[in-house]
């Protein structure tokens, strides 16, 4: 089984790495761990080898996790598809959404967040690789969206978020990751106050680095292989 203190240094000196190779800090980069499909207790040992920011993609995955993990102030973050139906718990149990692309989760997870609790930090999901079957707006919608979500109570916009085609052709990748970042650039000239920029995985956080990403979203490569295959590489393996 991979131990995960070893593999946790090994991403951070990957990440470091990658920026020093085009000029950027280390500090620049925040890590994400994405967990799902892994037991809280592998959580858990992340968390002791001072990991504190982790991302899950099901809620109700989530949710059964979370109990276990109560006793640690961890920074949740939601990174998977959203149903409307599901926005009410996701407002009172994360901090961060990734995957918002529509008004109508926007305008539900505003109204669902609780007044407790601090702003809930958003970035908006694009759909980078143009693909049906993917998440996210569109990319020629995003400044409407932004628009939108900057002007609703108890969200702060923070930036984008992609997850490009699943492909071993790296140009074709690094197009799709540029793409986010002249997004995100386009944004940030029209106003918007935004420091975050959400790409890069596993396979692909290095050439997501060298084009600006400054979250990276790291499951397998720190927590081992997941114990299930997700709907999304069910279908990847399906097409292949
Ligand atoms: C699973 C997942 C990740 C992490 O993927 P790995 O290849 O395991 O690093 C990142 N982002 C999202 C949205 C995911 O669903």
């Amino acid at each position: 089984m991979i131990i995960i203190a070893s593999s946790l240094q090994a991403v951070k000196a990957r990440i470091a790495r990658a920026a020093q190779s085009v000029d950027r800090q280390p500090d620049e980069i925040t890590l994400l761990v994405a967990s799902k499909t892994q037991p809280a207790e592998r959580v858990r040992e992340a968390w002791l080898a001072g990991q504190t920011i982790f991302g899950e993609n099901y809620l109700q995955e989530a949710l059964a996790k979370m109990p276990a993990l109560a006793d640690l102030p961890i920074e949740w973050h939601f990174i998977g598809p959203i149903q409307s139906n599901k926005t009410k718990r996701i407002a009172e149990n994360f901090s961060w959404v990734h995957s918002v692309d529509r008004v109508k989760i926007a305008d539900r997870l505003a109204k669902d967040r609780p007044e407790s609790l601090p702003p809930l930090q958003i970035c908006l999901q694009v759909n980078v690789s143009g693909e049906a079957s993917k998440s996210g707006v569109a990319p020629e919608e995003v400044a409407a969206l932004a628009a939108h979500v900057v002007r609703l109570p108890r969200l702060r916009l923070r930036g984008l978020m992609a997850v490009p085609e699943l492909t071993t052709a790296t140009a074709l990748q690094r197009s799709q990751f540029h793409m986010l970042r002249e997004l995100f650039d386009g944004l940030k000239r029209d106003g918007y106050e935004l420091d975050t920029l959400s790409m890069g995985m596993s396979e692909d956080m290095d050439i997501a680095i060298a084009e600006g990403a400054t979250m990276v979203r790291v499951g397998t490569a720190i927590l081992g292989p997941r114990r299930y295959l997700i709907p999304e590489e069910l279908a990847a393996r399906a097409a292949r």
